[in-house]
């Protein structure tokens, strides 16, 4: 089993789509192994998208995710961090996110695409630790 580190953003939370991304991951079988509601500040959104500190839309992100609370939680399945990339969909909603995709279904622009999810178990890792310095990998 495998352990991955999944947001629902302030766009997702501020929309009321708690409930309805929270039943996608049920249904594809994902436990949730922790789950909170977070007030992000500047450190931890600095923290978490450290690897996009040089892009142009990095002040952008970070006023973004800092914006409202976001859901934060530990999944954990078989491929589990693949699982849950599948069924939030590709980074564009638009462009790459198919139909029946979280993204797909309800997201419109890249910035405001509702979810995150680790894309490898080494970032699974960091971003558990992170997120959850209180939960132990
Ligand atoms: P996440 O890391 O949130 O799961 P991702 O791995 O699909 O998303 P990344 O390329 O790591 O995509 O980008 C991280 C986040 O930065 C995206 O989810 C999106 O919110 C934002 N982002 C990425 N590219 C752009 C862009 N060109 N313009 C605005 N925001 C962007």
């Amino acid at each position: 089993t495998e352990q991955t580190l999944v947001l629902i953003k302030p766009d997702g939370v501020a929309r009321g789509l708690v409930g309805e991304i929270i039943t996608r991951i049920e249904r594809k079988g994902l436990k949730i192994a922790a789950l909170k509601l977070v007030n992000v500040s500047e450190e931890l959104a600095a923290q978490h998208y450290a690897e996009h500190a040089e892009k142009p839309f990095f002040g952008s992100l970070i006023e973004f995710i800092t914006s409202g609370p976001v859901v934060a939680a530990v999944l954990e399945g078989p491929r589990g961090i693949a699982a849950f990339r599948q069924i939030a969909g590709g980074t564009d909603p638009v462009e790459k996110a198919v139909p029946g995709s979280i993204r797909g279904d309800y997201a419109l622009e890249t910035q405001y695409n509702l979810v995150h999810g680790s894309d490898s178990p080494e970032s699974a890792k960091r971003e558990i630790s992170l997120w959850f310095p209180e939960f132990t990998l």
